[in-house]
């Protein structure tokens, strides 16, 4: 019985795998200083997470 060599054509594979993760990851803002923070991880400009410091900088007192 005759066999297809492969289910999908090479191109087709190829354009599926260029669309691959294309959407950057999502910014949301600080609700402390309000700039753009990645969700989920503690703010980098301010140290704050959750509305408590929790790393803390050199500047802040
Ligand atoms: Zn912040």
């Amino acid at each position: 019985m005759a066999n297809p060599k492969r289910k999908w054509s090479k191109a087709r594979t190829a354009r599926a795998r260029s669309n691959w993760k294309l959407s950057v990851p999502g910014l949301v803002e600080c609700p402390q200083c309000h700039t753009k923070k990645m969700p989920h991880k503690v703010c980098k400009t301010c140290g704050y997470y959750n509305g408590k410091v929790v790393v803390q900088s050199e500047e802040q007192d």
